[in-house]
């Protein structure tokens, strides 16, 4: 070895066992146990440009760091190496004679561009990795695995209409990538809950098994990261971010559709999870065999696992879904209303919860007690306001109105604060409450990229969280849509 690379290595080992004691893990103590046990049989490879390879005795020591030290390490290897240093693990196992022989099998065949001596699976630690979802804190490298905890089992109502899909999704939250539910595959129309499903099941494995790491993320996002990493010919590091999940979401994966370098890394990224047993989850808007130009043999995968349809509500859903979404608000509706709202309002879920958030508001505006002919009139209203609104120009011509600005400027190009976030509030809506795609809300908001508006609609999710301004922007402004 390299005396150079043993100093280096030493000051890292150095560094975090001083530190174990600030490891945001949650059992300090059990790592303290094993630092020694576990490190003295590690050894530092290579470190070629900011590559360090780590020589480990077997697949549960690369598995065992990686779940319990990577953050220290990759504090310790930023401050001893340098930011942008990635990690990469070969595995001694099965090597007799040195390490002319692939490390393991189940990391064949996706390691492009691995060093030769191995078929493992490189982690990358570094901050320049091509994946936004790597936020790496001094203490932790941390995926934000994105999601919403309003899409919750508990918030989810079960009836005939998802009946299977949801129990499905239950017993793989359950033991993710341990049933034959691989991929699980959520297909339906428009609003009837499959990103919430998908969503329930990703937080439902966080609470219950919090080391896994899970991601969710639509195709669109996905296909849009694909596109900046080739550009900047971070191909591998891509491949390899997706590689480190345990639990893989990827929401409308029907816009795959036409983009066929996409669908080359999605299909080595889907092998390699599936091989080493993580779980896939995908939805889409039509059944496997119904989406266009996609590979065969990535139809073919989709179908290894479970298909499970999404129908639109039932009458009793529905009435269920009334009943659920007023009793959490404190409402308490006469049956025979239940039944006037559930009969009236058929399409989808999403629909009908806007017509009852409608209901309510209006309730509360009249302070007069709902009554069937209150509510007769209310959906009257709703009716005719959704004859002629919420699509992209309404959203913009709220949102201009309620900052007192006009149009061009919120079309324009100028990144002053008091038009830039009424704009990105604009995107946020017409993402919210129209079908529009990112391209189409970004042509629509004075020829944006897809990325801008993707940006726009992610900034305003997360600060809306802590910012209690822009929480008081959004409701009022969503009241006025629904005005
Ligand atoms: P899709 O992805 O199928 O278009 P979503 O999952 O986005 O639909 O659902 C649309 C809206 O309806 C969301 O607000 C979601 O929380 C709600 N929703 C859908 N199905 C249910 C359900 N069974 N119980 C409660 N809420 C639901
Ligand atoms: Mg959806």
């Amino acid at each position: 070895m390299d005396q150079n690379l043993g100093l280096i290595w030493e000051r890292c080992l150095k560094f975090m066992r001083d530190n174990l004691s600030a490891s945001e893990h949650e059992d300090v103590k059990k790592l303290e146990h094993s630092f020694d046990l576990l490190f003295d049989r590690v050894q530092p490879m290579s470190l070629i440009n900011h590559n360090l390879t780590l020589l480990v005795p077997s697949d549960f020591y690369k598995e065992y760091i990686e779940e319990n030290y990577l953050s220290l390490l990759s504090a310790a290897l930023k401050k001893n190496i340098g930011k942008g240093v990635k990690l990469w693990y070969s595995v001694m196992e099965n090597k007799p004679h040195g390490l002319e022989k692939p490390a393991t099998q189940n990391y064949k065949g996706i390691s492009v561009q691995a060093p030769k001596v191995q078929e493992v699976l490189p982690t990358s630690v570094s901050k320049n990795l091509v994946n936004p979802f790597v936020v790496p804190g001094i203490k932790k490298v941390n995926i934000d695995a994105n999601l919403n905890p309003n899409l919750s089992f508990d918030n989810f109502v079960e009836g005939e209409s998802n009946k299977f899909a949801y129990t499905v999704a239950k017993t793989i939250a359950k033991r993710p990538g341990a049933t034959s539910f691989n991929p699980l595959f959520i297909h339906g129309g428009v609003g009837v809950g499959k990103t919430h499903l998908a969503h329930a099941i990703g937080l439902d494995i966080k609470q219950n098994l919090p080391d896994k790491v899970v991601l969710y993320l639509s195709s669109e996002k996905f296909i849009q990261q694909f596109v900046s990493a080739a550009k900047a010919q971070n191909k591998t590091d891509f491949g390899n971010f997706y590689q480190m999940v345990d639990v893989l979401i990827i929401d409308d994966i029907q816009f795959l559709s036409g983009k066929a370098a996409t669908q080359d890394m999605f299909f080595h990224i889907f092998d390699h999870l599936h091989q080493n047993g993580k779980q896939i989850i995908l939805t889409s808007d039509k059944a496997p065999a119904d989406i266009q130009d996609i590979q065969e043999r990535i139809v073919s995968r989709f179908k290894w696992g479970l298909s499970a349809e999404v129908k639109s509500p039932d009458f009793d859903t529905r009435k269920k879904i009334i009943v659920d979404k007023l009793h959490r608000d404190g409402i308490v509706l006469k049956d025979d209303m239940v039944d006037f709202l559930a009969g009236e309002v058929k399409s989808n879920v999403r629909e009908l919860i806007g017509v009852i958030n409608s209901v309510i508001a209006h309730s509360m505006i009249s302070k007069s007690d709902l009554s069937l002919d209150l509510l007769k009139e209310t959906i009257n209203k709703i009716a005719a306001n959704q004859k002629k609104t919420i699509n992209i120009p309404y959203i913009q011509e709220v949102v201009c109105e309620y900052f007192g600005i006009q149009r061009e400027q919120l079309l324009s190009k100028t990144r002053k604060r008091e038009i830039a976030l009424p704009r990105q509030l604009a995107m946020y809506f017409a993402k919210e409450y129209t079908n529009a795609t990112f391209t189409k809300i970004g042509e629509e908001m004075g020829g944006k990229d897809h990325s801008t508006v993707m940006y726009a609609c992610e900034t305003i999710r997360d600060v809306s969280k802590i910012d209690k301004e822009l929480k008081k922007y959004l409701k009022e402004i969503k009241d006025k849509i629904f005005e």
